[in-house]
């Protein structure tokens, strides 16, 4: 028996520990505490130490996000000022965990990377099973995390956990992080790639374990949040208005319509343009208003309506800091441009606020990680695409203070990420600790 079959078979073995290992991951409601008075992900963290320690030749670091370290990132993505601020961060430690490799000069190290908080559970009541109960069904799990990504997360200590436990040795070191506070801001995953650049520690490449239905990632975009305010001039709704210049009332929802008939007109622009379109992505980016606010009583024209929009940033659009600096400006531009084709909107200019952004990253295709990967994986997953994530991952800081090259690959749809229902096929979960387990062997023995 070759060590990898070794390894699938202690895999197979562990088949229903590793999904009663997640299930008691989801049963202590890691909800973010951005969503949360009761909740935090600090239960997750607690059981994941645990399991840690009982591999002794595993090391462990744990430390609290310290918001004071990180000051030189304020304002920077998993940094937001406002949010960040306000979100209690002690006791909710970061974990990262180091398997010394046997023979580092002839090996490669590796980083196994996830978040352990997850979003809250809406309409509780539509739910098929207890979100937070983790019931398996005709092989599948169910559960708010199943997806995103305590199954991705869980898997992978797993997979670890195989390594250690049949005794084989990896040349490289392989390192385990389980970061808090990814779904608000970010700040737990900045803290970690702060740690590893503080720490002078070395990590050739690494995969996070968000959700990618086993399908390879290469590739996140960075979302850029804002709100457009503008202006209005109230008056009675029900009398006819003179012009705006002799003292009319101004409907600021109709301009706000006129802004987004002219961000219609950009999106169409930006469908075929080269630098918002990438050949891992379906979609090019847009501009998306996802909220709508506006006016204050029935009988008046509006005064103000409030645009609130996310636009996607590609890697080849920013800066070396993959933040979109090029694209905030160029959306400035258009909006000023819009407001000088209407005589109102030239006196009453839109105000923009930007609100908070989240870096972009990219693994190159030609980097030789993923040609080691895409053969550890391909026995188990011959179906496997490369493809881009249109959403934002964490793999940013990671490349950006650590130097790791980090790709996305996890089981469960994204589709179904913070849904109601949210469920993985347990068949998926298996065959994805597989994977990273012999992805382990291939990359750190070289
Ligand atoms: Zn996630």
């Amino acid at each position: 028996m070759s060590e990898k079959e070794r390894l699938f078979a202690r895999i197979d073995e562990k088949r229903d520990e590793i999904i009663e290992f997640i299930g008691t991951l989801i049963r202590t409601h890691p909800v973010n505490p951005a969503y949360s008075d009761e909740f935090d992900e600090s239960n997750v963290q607690k059981i994941i130490k645990k399991r840690l320690k009982e591999l002794k030749s595993v090391s462990i670091s744990e430390f609290d996000v310290q918001l004071e370290e990180l000051e030189e990132y304020r304002d920077m993505p998993g940094f937001t000022t406002g949010l960040t601020d306000k979100l209690p961060w002690e006791d909710r430690p970061n974990i990262l965990a180091h398997l010394p490799g046997a023979n580092t000069d002839k090996g490669r190290s590796f980083i196994l990377t996830g978040h352990a908080d997850v979003v809250a559970a809406d309409n509780v009541s539509e739910w098929k099973y207890g979100p937070f109960d983790a019931v398996v069904q005709d092989n599948i799990l169910y559960g708010r995390g199943s997806v995103d990504m305590l199954s991705g997360l869980g898997a992978m200590l797993m997979a670890l956990e195989s390594i250690v436990e049949t005794g084989i040795e990896l040349n490289g070191d392989l390192w385990f992080s389980s970061s808090v506070g990814e779904e608000a801001g970010g700040t737990g995953f900045l803290a970690t790639a702060d740690y590893i650049k503080k720490n002078d520690i070395n990590i050739d490449a690494g995969i996070m374990g968000e959700p990618t239905d086993l399908d390879l990632s290469l590739l996140c975009r960075g979302i850029l949040k804002g709100e457009l305010i503008i202006e209005g001039r109230t008056g009675h709704l029900e009398v006819t208005q003179p012009h705006w210049s002799n003292g009319g009332a101004v409907d600021a929802i109709d301009k706000g319509r006129y802004v987004m008939n002219a961000i219609d007109e950009l999106n169409k622009e930006w469908s075929t343009r080269p630098d918002k379109n990438h050949p891992l992505m379906t979609e090019s980016n847009q501009i998306k208003i996802a909220m709508i606010e506006g006016g204050h009583q029935l009988s008046s024209y509006p005064d103000y309506c409030k645009l609130s929009f996310n636009i996607q940033v590609l890697p080849q659009e920013s800066n070396e800091n993959g933040l979109g600096d090029k694209v905030k400006r160029e959306f400035e531009t258009f909006i000023q441009r819009v407001a000088e084709s209407d005589d109102w909107l030239r006196e009453h200019p839109p105000k923009i606020n930007w609100v908070s952004e989240s870096n972009n990253a990219e693994v190159s295709e030609d980097h030789p990680f993923i040609d080691v990967f895409k053969k550890s994986a391909n026995n188990l997953n011959p179906s496997m695409k490369t493809m881009g994530s249109g959403f934002h991952t964490d793999t940013g800081w990671l490349d950006k203070l650590g130097n790791i090259p980090t790709v996305n690959f996890g089981p469960g749809n994204q589709n179904l990420a913070h849904k109601t229902n949210e469920h993985c096929n347990v068949d998926d979960i298996i065959t994805f600790t597989k994977i990273i387990a012999a992805t382990c062997l291939d990359w750190c023995n070289k």
